[in-house]
């Protein structure tokens, strides 16, 4: 059985960064069941000698409000299905959002386990901004500040991920 981790969030929060850090080999976007080709990228990875596969969701172009919010929802509910581990990234520099909001919320149901990753936690100031994010309420884990640029916290994070693998 693979081991996935799905990384989800809103645009620009560095879930592509944090994807390209994690894995090592990067496949094509196609999903050969269906004949359809998602916007999302998979990878390989490991950690502390377990392999696990990492999802990259997002890309997308943001077209009118009623386009966005169905886009978001589907691809929360396809990571979701796939995933065995959730990685939902939030930003230090924005701290949370309206949309860290909605995507929280298409999360809130899962019974699957959910890390809050605040990123761009480039320095100790930054990182305070972290605790934020827990008034979303759907993690069951403490929030990991990263900075996924730099690797900064990523180590600490992946020993926790990997705890479910
Ligand atoms: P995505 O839309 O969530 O995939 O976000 P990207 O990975 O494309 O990153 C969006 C922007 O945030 C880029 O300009 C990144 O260089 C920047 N970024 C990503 N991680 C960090 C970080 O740890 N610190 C800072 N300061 N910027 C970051
Ligand atoms: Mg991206």
């Amino acid at each position: 059985m693979a081991n996935i981790v799905a990384i989800v969030g809103r645009p620009n929060v560095g879930k592509s960064t944090l994807f390209n850090r994690l894995v090592e080999e990067r496949k094509a976007i196609e999903d050969n069941l269906s004949g359809v080709t998602r916007d999302r990228h998979y990878g390989h990875a490991q950690w502390n000698g377990k392999f696990f596969s990492v999802i990259d969701t997002g890309g997308y172009v943001t077209g009118s409000d009623d386009v966005f919010e169905a886009e978001i929802r589907k691809q929360v509910k396809l990571a979701v299905e796939e995933a065995d581990v959730i990685l939902f990234v939030t930003d230090c520099h924005d701290g949370l959002t309206d949309l860290d909001k909605e995507f929280a919320n298409e999360l809130r149901t899962t019974q699957k386990p959910i890390y809050i990753v605040a990123n761009k936690a480039d320095s100790a100031d930054k990182a305070l901004m972290a605790s934020e994010f827990y008034a979303l309420g759907i993690s069951d884990y403490e929030i990991y500040p990263i900075a996924a640029t730099s690797g900064s916290g990523t180590g600490e994070l992946l020993d926790q991920v990997v705890t479910h693998f």
